[in-house]
């Protein structure tokens, strides 16, 4: 994101309104403004990356901790023991503000929302030069 504040950034700075449920000096969360699900929550770093592996190690680890506990709440408010963590990198991944940021999704019984995938068995030659590389790439 170069130049311009994201829509995020003007939501963490108070220039657009947002229905907040925490903040600290790392990270805000708030309500999805078109919830997936009753108590849809997104929780955002302050730092302006746009995808996960751009983000500094400080404010990678604060999202951690904060995702942990605001799911918590969330589940004791609205009652679901099931939901979702997801996260969208790239317009072709789904993403559609350019600004990192992680969905809690609660997930009821009558929900709508599905997360399913075609899959195919991992190929175990391929498997281990792959894991080896990306293993190699980890700094
Ligand atoms: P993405 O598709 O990038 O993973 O998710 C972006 C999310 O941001 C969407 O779920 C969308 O509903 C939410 N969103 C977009 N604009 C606003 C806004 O102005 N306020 C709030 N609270 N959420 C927004």
């Amino acid at each position: 994101m170069k130049g311009e504040k994201s829509l995020f950034t003007r939501i963490i700075e108070g220039e657009i309104p947002s229905f907040k449920i925490y903040e600290n000096e790392h990270v805000y969360s708030f309500l999805d403004i078109n919830p997936a699900s009753y108590g849809h929550t997104l929780v955002v770093p302050k730092e302006p990356a746009s995808s996960l592996h751009e983000l500094s190690p400080e404010s990678a680890s604060e999202l951690g901790m904060a995702l942990a506990k605001i799911s918590k709440s969330i589940l004791e408010v609205t009652g679901v023991d099931s939901y979702n963590v997801i996260q969208n990198n790239g317009s072709e991944a789904g993403q559609t503000v350019f600004h990192v940021h992680f969905h809690i999704i609660p997930k009821y019984p009558h929900s709508a929302h599905q997360l399913t995938w075609d899959s195919v068995k991992l190929d175990s030659e391929d498997a281990s030069e792959l894991a080896r590389k990306i293993s190699m790439g980890i700094v």
